[in-house]
């Protein structure tokens, strides 16, 4: 036997060449969808940051940085293009601390112009100077890559369009992961702030832990289908869910995902009676 004839025996009939060994050995970058509750935890030590700090060192070192998050609606679907995107500190009534908190990661107008020019339908617009990085990817990222030497651009939401846009413009989204792209959701699963308890050991309200429940039950299934149609249908999500922002970052996460990929629950727990910081990776 030759050893073209051995190597297809192994592959099981197909033969495989140098350049698809190394292909399929190409790692995948996981996909992370992050709760990122109140801006205050980003000054936080707790679980929440050790674990982000913690994740940040264990996942593949990314190129850049895909996020998008709760806190940038806009019309229509725009990509951060500038070199230096500023911190937005987009709250108020917090602690001067917190205002003071800067996030100097670099841009990618480079990866901005990929993602403008590679995805046609929906048309993603660039965006040279409105946004910036606002505290939904800041509040996060200080803990998962405190040094910000990583590039990050954010993607908007247009609250005017239906689930299944944010979950398919997500799928469009996928090949950004094979050029090693950190795709990064950041909202709350359970968010309803007009619920809030400001007490620490307050606990958590019992439609919020049945909305969680029932959102980490389909993402062990992987029933994507659910968790774009169905979340609604229940008074429980209803009260988790008021408006959709902290919710449909979940679904970029789940249209850049495949089935095979494997899921883990990064970190649990609901902050405030009323905010799911339910967090986790889908990656090989
Ligand atoms: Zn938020």
């Amino acid at each position: 036997m030759d050893r073209r004839s051995f190597l297809t025996l192994l592959a099981g009939g197909a033969v495989m060449t140098k350049t698809e060994v190394s292909l399929s050995a190409t790692p995948i970058m996981p996909v992370l969808f992050l709760g990122h509750g109140s801006p205050m935890n980003a000054l936080a030590d707790n679980a929440f940051s050790k674990t982000l700090n913690h994740l940040g060192k264990s996942l593949p070192r990314p190129k850049a940085i895909l996020m998008v998050s709760a806190h940038w609606m806009t019309e229509g679907t725009w990509v951060t293009h500038m070199q230096r995107p500023r911190t937005i500190h987009d709250f108020y009534g917090f602690p001067k601390e917190l205002f003071d908190v800067h996030y100097p990661a670099a841009g990618s107008p480079k990866l901005a112009e990929e993602i403008h020019q590679k995805i046609k339908n929906p048309k993603i617009q660039l965006d040279d100077k409105g946004w910036g990085l606002d505290h939904g990817t800041w509040s996060v990222l200080k803990h998962l890559y405190p040094i910000a030497d990583i590039p990050v651009v954010q993607l908007s939401l247009d609250l005017k369009e239906p689930p299944s846009y944010h979950f398919e413009l997500g799928e469009k989204l996928r090949f950004l992961r094979k050029e090693n792209v950190l795709i990064i959701g950041s909202g709350n699963i359970v968010h309803n702030l007009g619920k809030l308890n400001w007490n620490d050991k307050a606990s958590a309200h019992p439609w919020a832990i049945e909305f969680d429940t029932w959102v980490k039950e389909k993402l062990e299934k992987k029933d994507f289908s659910a968790l774009q149609n169905d979340g609604l249908k229940t008074e429980a999500g209803r009260i988790s869910v008021p408006t959709p922002e902290h919710y449909y970052p979940l679904l970029y996460i789940l249209g850049a995902a495949t089935k095979e990929d494997k899921l883990k629950f990064e970190f649990e727990e609901i902050q405030n009676a009323s905010i799911s910081m339910r967090s986790f990776s889908l990656g090989c």
